[in-house]
């Protein structure tokens, strides 16, 4: 199992999630080495003691565990298999453990690139936000073998929350679970602010009607607690760009594509925050999609 005491954590991806994580695992104890495009991001890491790498393939020759936390597949893939790659720098028996949201093909190619050599490559995607990120209650959901997951567990736990970081099965089955929960969530999000549209302009009280929901079979998580965000405080979580939730959900039809199985819910949600998306730009929150049915109402969703 990797401890703190001996074991070198290495990092790439920075951003709203990423400095969170690095932040945990530095207060945890765990020696660190980072990198991002944008050297500036790491300028607190190395102040507390972090090491700088200027390339990835650096990174992975001074950690006995890579992470990355990083955009799209298509990044993962330059970082891990371009010029001055993760692999081109690993040691035998290393670690590389992808935590982004990705699909099970990205890792499977670094796999077959590197066959015949000794190598621990998992994929352990996480919910929570960048909030959960900054206090280390990150919900975890590894791919890998037993052993690695065993391995692994004191760095998640530096991350996570103990309760719950799953072994969810195989490697890129962490990737699965992770597009099912954003799938879900962001059909939720759709779903509740198509009917509170719907009761509002019927004359409902909005906080009547939330709670009527909250009472009903039809009470979820996002009508009891994750909406509030929109409804109490106008916040559309811009911690999470609604490029990278777009990505999610194409990538959860990708998937549904692999494997056989039609998804006309999940492609219909994934058009709905599509237009938000070009609506009101790459970086607004994920919650935007709830702003198209508030513009199309002329009115703000909102409660005391
Ligand atoms: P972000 O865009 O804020 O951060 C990505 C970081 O990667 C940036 O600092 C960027 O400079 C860096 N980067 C990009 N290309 C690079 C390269 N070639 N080499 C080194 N660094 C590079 O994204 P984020 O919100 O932190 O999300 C990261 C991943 O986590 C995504 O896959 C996302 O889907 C997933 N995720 C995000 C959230 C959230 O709430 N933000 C929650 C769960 C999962």
């Amino acid at each position: 199992m990797f401890n703190k005491e001996t074991t070198t954590v290495g990092f790439i991806g920075l951003g709203n999630m990423g400095s969170g994580m690095t932040k945990n695992l530095q207060l945890n104890g765990f020696k660190l080495v980072v990198n991002d495009v944008r050297k500036e991001a790491a300028e607190t890491l190395i102040a507390n003691g972090a090491e700088w790498a200027a390339t990835p393939a650096e990174v992975a020759a001074k950690s006995d565990v890579v992470i990355t936390m990083l955009p799209t597949p298509k990044h993962v893939d330059m970082v891990s298999m371009g010029e001055n790659g993760i692999l081109s720098g690993i040691k035998d028996g290393g670690y590389w453990v992808d935590m982004s949201t990705s699909v099970p093909e990205v890792t499977e190619r670094a796999r077959k690139t590197s066959e015949g050599r000794n190598l621990n490559i998992m994929d352990a995607p996480v919910s929570g936000m960048s909030v959960g990120a900054a206090n280390g209650k990150l919900q975890i959901f590894a791919g890998g073998t037993a052993e690695q997951f065993a391995t692994m567990k004191n760095v998640f736990e530096a991350m996570g929350d103990p309760q719950r970081i799953l072994h969810v099965g195989k490697a890129g089955a962490g990737y699965a679970v992770k597009l099912a929960i954003n799938q879900l969530w962001f059909s939720h999000l759709v779903a509740t602010a198509e009917v509170l549209s719907v009761g509002v302009k019927a004359g409902v009280d909005l906080e009547v009607l939330r709670q009527s929901l909250i009472a009903s079979p039809a009470n979820s998580n996002f009508v009891e607690n994750d909406v509030l965000s929109v409804l109490k405080h106008g916040d559309y979580d811009e911690g999470f760009a609604i490029a990278l939730a777009c990505k999610d959900l194409g990538l959860h039809t990708d998937l549904a594509r692999a494997v056989g199985v039609p998804v006309e819910l999940s492609a219909q949600v994934e058009q709905i925050f599509r237009r938000a998306k070009a609506q009101y730009g790459d970086l607004a929150g994920e919650m935007t999609p709830m702003k198209l049915y508030e513009d199309l109402i002329g009115q703000t969703l909102r409660v005391e």
